[in-house]
């Protein structure tokens, strides 16, 4: 007798330079075994899928049998959702397009989607997170670069070439610092890793007031966040301007989408309100006036080792179960 059998769980797989990992997650969002393996020991895409794969079904196997797996969602820096490819990746080991979705669902014989992370943690705050509920927000990444999603009446705005939500590089300040992309003051050059460090450097610069930020060798927001924490007036300075350029960025942003709430992930919210009190406050001066008291700015209320995973288990969700994608 052929039975028809509900499939109850998918793997939602994270992809970064340094790790990969896997989780297998129920339809609650209940991250039943979670595992993961160093990617960089992987040069070869070939080799990669094959260890992934064999890493995928084992983890399967041990929390309840790969038969109840659904579907697998991908998380991964310049993964094109339309196409299911990794798209000339900088920091990856695998250069040019590889279509990773359709090489891994060959191996596994289940069907696979594959988005940019920001897009598929922007799904993981909808589903189970601070974005629960909304239907127009947007899900901003602060880390080493500045990233985000944008989600628009229910659903992700991908744009013509899925390339929507690079608010990191709208230039906030003509002729300013020079960023990575090529260009000259763009926002991320302020509000991202890098950025902070360099306001933290020109605020020690503009006055002789002691700061333990004076004393580290190779500052870091991580340090500098501590230092905030501990009360030192320069550190807290440096957030001050930090939010200042994030609010007028985002109030440029809210005056051309309207979302309902910003929501931020990544090393430099970790600031929390060192950067949020100033970054609403700014937002507040620059933001059109009809939308002034009413968009929410907030951190990702999922906690960061899982983030990624269950927003590609909802990657996963999302996937015909029997895709014919490409
Ligand atoms: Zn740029």
């Amino acid at each position: 007798m052929i039975q028809d059998q509900l499939k109850t769980r998918v793997v939602g797989v994270d992809i970064n330079v340094d790790a990969t990992s896997c989780a297998v997650v129920d339809i609650r969002g209940n991250i039943i075994g979670q595992s993961g393996f160093v990617t960089s020991n992987y040069e070869s895409i070939g080799d990669f899928i094959s260890v992934l794969t064999e890493h995928i079904m084992q983890l399967s196997e041990a929390h309840g049998g790969y038969e109840n797996i659904r579907s697998v969602g991908i998380s991964i820096p310049s993964g094109n959702f339309r196409t299911g490819c990794i798209e000339n990746a900088p920091n990856l080991p695998w250069k040019g397009v590889i279509p990773l979705a359709a090489m891994l669902r060959d191996q596994l014989g289940l069907a696979v989607a594959l988005a940019n992370n920001a897009h598929a943690m922007a799904l993981g705050e909808q589903a189970f997170g601070a974005a629960h509920g909304m239907r127009d927000f947007v899900v901003v990444s602060l880390g080493s670069g500045m990233g985000s999603c944008i989600f628009s009446n229910g659903v992700v705005h991908l744009g013509a070439d899925g390339f929507a939500g690079e608010v990191g590089h709208t230039c906030i300040k003509p002729g300013g610092r020079q960023c990575g992309c090529g260009k000259q003051g763009c926002l991320e050059t302020y509000t991202a890793a890098r950025g902070v460090v360099l306001t933290a450097q020109e605020v020690m610069s503009e006055s002789d007031e002691p700061s333990k930020m004076r004393q580290v060798e190779q500052l870091t927001p991580k340090i500098i966040i501590e230092l905030c924490n501990q009360g030192d007036a320069l550190a807290i300075e440096t957030f001050r301007r930090t939010g200042y350029t994030l609010g007028i960025g985002l109030a440029n942003y809210a005056s051309i989408f309207n979302p309902e709430a910003f929501v931020f992930t990544g090393q430099i919210s970790k600031a929390g309100r060192w950067l949020l009190e100033p970054a609403s406050e700014s937002f507040e001066d620059h933001v059109f006036h009809n939308l002034r008291g009413k968009v929410k700015l907030v951190p990702s209320s999922i906690p960061d080792d899982v983030r990624n995973v269950l927003g590609a288990s909802v990657l996963a969700w999302e996937v015909k179960e029997y895709s014919l994608f490409k």
